[in-house]
């Protein structure tokens, strides 16, 4: 849904990042009418966003009135997606465990799911004695990625590959500038509080799996179990710091070891590959506005691992930051 009149005052914007942030930014930006370009280090089926398991989960950042703002907006919008054909996002039958608090005292962000319910003991996954059952958008990111990028063309928008030194090169051609480059905000935004986070997920052939498990942890290490047609996503450990995105056959093994407790099928999946991403953590995902002379620059990084929960919530917010510039700054450029 536009945000603002198109015809009101359309900039000229820059995103830089072809990840989920920055194509949400830049499909959202088209969509209220802005002419947009992306561009990206990387093609958009080559980032860490095209590789991600594809869930909507809560999410707890800090302050937290912000987060669920981001991921109520980011659910509304894939709630609306699974309805289109072609999105790459649908709905599926889905069970929370881990650390899920009593039916009285659940949190905002879990009573936002879809035919929420408490799930009897006895139909919990081994090794898990509390859960909640709903219906949950998962998304196919490969397909999702493929829907962003022509939709935004149809708009007029255009994805390019193009690596950036700094946020004064597409200033000089742009009104606006958005930064969505994941953890290459660290030093496109001089911003030392990102910080990297290594995650890595094994993906397996899909043994007949249409329910979508996701545990609740603060650990390093949970278990999920993210059916795709084709495949699914078994999840996961988290280790912060790590820059070197190298899978790690040992954890491997233990993702393996857990999602296969959970779901015995799984005892006779092939593993098609180990996926692995440096992810963008910082305290809180930055959505901001900067003036640079006559220029604005929109930042929009720091999703760490809830890029998914949160990216349609910043998007929105990317768009109302533009709108709210003065378009006189605009005018004198051009001149
Ligand atoms: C294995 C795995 C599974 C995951 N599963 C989930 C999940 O199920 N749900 C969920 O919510 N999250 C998940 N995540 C986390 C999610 O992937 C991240 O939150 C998300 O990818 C962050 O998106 P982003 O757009 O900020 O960054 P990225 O996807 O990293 O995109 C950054 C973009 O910026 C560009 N860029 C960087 N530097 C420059 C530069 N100097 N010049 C030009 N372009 C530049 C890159 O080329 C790229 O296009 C997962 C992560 C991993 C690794």
């Amino acid at each position: 849904m536009p945000e603002q009149d198109p015809t009101a005052s359309p900039a000229d914007v820059v995103v830089l990042g072809a990840g989920i942030a920055g194509l949400t930014s830049a499909l959202t930006l088209a969509e209220a009418g802005h002419r947009v370009r992306v561009w990206s280090a990387d093609d958009p089926t080559a980032t860490t966003s095209a590789h991600a398991g594809g869930v909507w989960k809560p999410t707890y950042q800090a302050p937290l009135a912000g987060s669920l703002a981001r991921a109520a907006r980011s659910l509304e919008e894939y709630l609306r997606l699974a309805a289109l054909p072609g999105t790459g996002v649908r709905m599926v039958d889905s069970v929370t465990v881990g650390e899920v608090p009593d039916r009285d005292a659940l949190p905002a962000q879990l009573r936002l799911l879809p035919a929420l319910s408490p799930e009897p003991p006895a139909e919990l996954p081994a090794g898990f004695d509390r859960g909640l059952r709903h219906r949950s958008p998962i998304v196919d990111l490969p397909r999702h990625v493929g829907w962003l990028v022509d939709r935004l063309t149809e708009l007029g928008g255009k994805v390019e590959t193009r690596h950036v030194e700094s946020v004064d090169e597409p200033l000089g051609q742009a009104d606006v500038v958005v930064v969505a480059a994941g953890l290459g905000s660290r030093e496109l935004a001089d911003d030392p509080t990102v910080r990297p986070l290594f995650s890595q997920y094994v993906v397996t052939d899909n043994p007949g799996i249409t329910q979508l498990l996701v545990e609740i942890s603060d650990s390093r290490r949970w278990t999920s179990i993210i059916p795709h047609d084709d495949r699914v996503h078994l999840g996961g450990v988290r280790v912060p710091g790590r820059t070197d995105a190298t899978p790690d056959r040992e954890e491997a093994r233990e993702i393996l070891h857990r999602c296969r407790e959970a779901e015995p099928r799984l005892r006779d999946a092939r593993v098609l590959r180990i996926d692995t991403g440096i992810l963008p953590s910082r305290p809180t995902t930055r959505v901001e506005a900067e003036h640079r002379g006559d220029g604005l620059v929109v930042h929009n990084y720091g999703h760490g691992g809830s890029g998914l929960s949160l990216c349609w919530g910043t998007a929105h917010e990317v768009v109302r930051l533009v709108a709210e510039r003065d378009p006189a700054a605009d005018r004198s450029r051009a001149r």
